[in-house]
């Protein structure tokens, strides 16, 4: 089955249940639950549209020329590189960037290990055998994922092996001639509403020696036996799309997993036990650089829809003619071209990394991916700014068509917009600055990629800041000599 329809895929989460527990209750059937059915409709959407448009999403299997999703193309060449970054940037189109976790997200970092097969099995024999036959099969079957990097959030000042309890963390229980059984949680998986899951060590915090048994990298399908997931509460409210435009599509849910004793099979194992090389397993296969690849491409469309909207909600009610507006407008272009032109310069200093991958240069993608946690939340600040009372005073649906519709409809007309185009304006702007769905995009935006302090510390560590210095130092020494 090469590219799915969504059709396919809500048949595949029918006949493989996931264990997917909401409100202390386990769903029966997540594609007809209420508060989840929209994310997975959202979802099922989203493969129709890469048949819509086959020739910008899709290209030929390398093993069986049938089309297949763009963004599990190991590309050789900087053109595949930017077709890769256009196909991601339409998927997010489809959602403004609000489905964070596209699918396209994972696929990329497993197109980079299955790339990098020859350093797995340098670190785990077999491993990198296992990476290219579970890309082949994602590809092929056009699979879903989500992740989950992170041990459960307990005690922080120590690590996974010093919890209170060594199965607080997941954990390896027992080791047998057909594979790992694993128990204990991690902590969080956005999309459960997936086919499968990676259970990877962190892109960026390094485990210590003492957490060999906590370091390893595999992937499983969600419905295997005693894998849990324990959902947050959904923020759709269950309301339409006219009165929740954003929560009733596109959302993903995240999740707590628990492993109750999940039995991974050997070839299902890419990394175990090798605490250095799954420390370094992201930068080492370059996961991570095409990871951000997808994030700054998903970024780019959530900013270009932050200033549609804004334009057209100063638009609306004539507040274009002052000065702080459009200030504040051109802020949110400033940082649409900043993010172009982040993208832009990774993908034209692009290289084959040592796998034979083409690969963006890191560091704009870096600097990108350490930047929007700050933007994006100063950007939603500006649509609550510019919306002020319009954000919390939008009728519903139901008062737009009730007895009370034509003093809706007077009232809430705007200096450009009749109140029936209005309102849905401000709902949106609403759902996206206001709503339980606004604020876990705050804190998705925080903190998806890691703890904003800790990759700034990564930054300080990593990057060579010495010729820089140099130039400093010559400067001083220069002025020296000069008196
Ligand atoms: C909406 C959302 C979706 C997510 N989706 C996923 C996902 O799909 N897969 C996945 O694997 N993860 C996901 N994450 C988790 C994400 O990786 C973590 O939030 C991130 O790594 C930070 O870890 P934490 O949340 O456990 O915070 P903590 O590490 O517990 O940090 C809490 C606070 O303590 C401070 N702190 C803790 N330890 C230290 C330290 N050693 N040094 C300095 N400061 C410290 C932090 O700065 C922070 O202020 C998601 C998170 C969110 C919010």
């Amino acid at each position: 089955m090469p590219a799915r329809t969504g059709s396919e895929l809500i048949q595949a989460l029918r006949e493989s249940p996931i264990e997917l527990w909401h409100r202390g209750r386990k769903v029966e059937d997540l594609t007809t639950e209420e508060g989840i059915a929209g994310g997975v409709r959202s979802l099922a959407a989203r493969y129709d549209l890469q048949h819509r448009e086959s020739e910008k999403l899709l290209f030929p299997s390398p093993d069986t020329g049938d089309p297949v999703g763009m963004s599990f193309m190991i590309p050789e060449t900087r053109e595949d590189l930017v077709r890769v970054g256009d196909a991601m940037h339409r998927l997010a189109d489809f959602s403004f960037g609000m489905a964070g976790r596209d699918p396209s997200y994972l696929n990329r970092a497993m197109s980079a290990y299955a790339a990098a097969a020859g350093w797995l099995d340098s670190a785990h024999p077999g491993g990198g055998a296992n990476a290219r036959a579970w890309h082949r099969e994602m590809r092929e079957r056009d699979l879903a994922l989500t992740h989950t990097l992170i041990n459960p959030q307990i005690n922080r000042a120590v690590s996974a092996a010093k919890q209170a309890d060594p199965f607080l963390a997941a954990r390896v229980k027992k080791e047998t001639d057909a594979g790992l059984v694993i128990k204990g949680a991690r902590m969080l998986a956005t999309l459960p509403i997936s086919d499968s899951i990676m259970v990877f060590p962190s892109t960026l915090l390094k485990n210590p020696e003492e957490d060999a048994p906590y370091s390893f990298a595999f992937c499983l399908p969600n419905a295997t036996e005693g894998l849990k997931f324990i959902c947050r509460e959904t923020v759709d409210y269950g309301r339409s799309h006219f009165d929740h435009p954003l929560g009733s599509r596109f959302e993903e849910l995240d999740a707590l997993v628990v492993f109750d004793d999940v039995f991974v099979p050997w070839e299902n194992v890419f990394l175990y036990r090798d605490v250095k090389a799954c420390n370094e397993a992201y930068a080492a296969t370059s996961a991570v650089v095409h990871m951000s690849h997808q994030v700054i491409c998903k970024n780019i469309a959530k900013t270009e829809f932050l200033l549609g909207l804004v334009s057209l909600m100063i638009d609306a009610v004539g507040i274009e003619i002052f000065q702080h507006v459009q200030e504040k407008v051109a802020e949110i272009w400033i940082n649409l071209e900043t993010m172009k032109a982040f993208r832009r310069a990774a993908e034209a200093d692009a290289a084959l990394n040592e796998h034979g991958m083409m690969t963006p240069a890191f560091d704009p993608l870096d600097a990108a991916r350490n930047l929007y946690p700050r933007l994006y939340p100063r950007m939603v600040e500006i649509v609550r700014l510019l919306g002020a009372s319009g954000l919390v005073a939008m009728p519903t649906e139901a008062d737009l068509k009730g007895p009370l519709g034509e003093e809706v409809h007077r009232y809430y007309q705007s200096a450009r917009l009749e109140a029936k185009d209005r309102i849905p304006l401000y709902r949106l702007a609403w759902d996206t600055a206001l709503s339980a769905f606004a604020a876990r995009q705050v804190q998705y935006e925080t903190y998806f990629f890691g703890d904003p302090v800790r990759m700034a510390c990564a930054i300080f560590h990593s990057k060579d800041r010495t010729r820089y210095m140099e130039r400093v130092r010559e400067f001083l020494r220069d002025s020296a000599e000069e008196h």
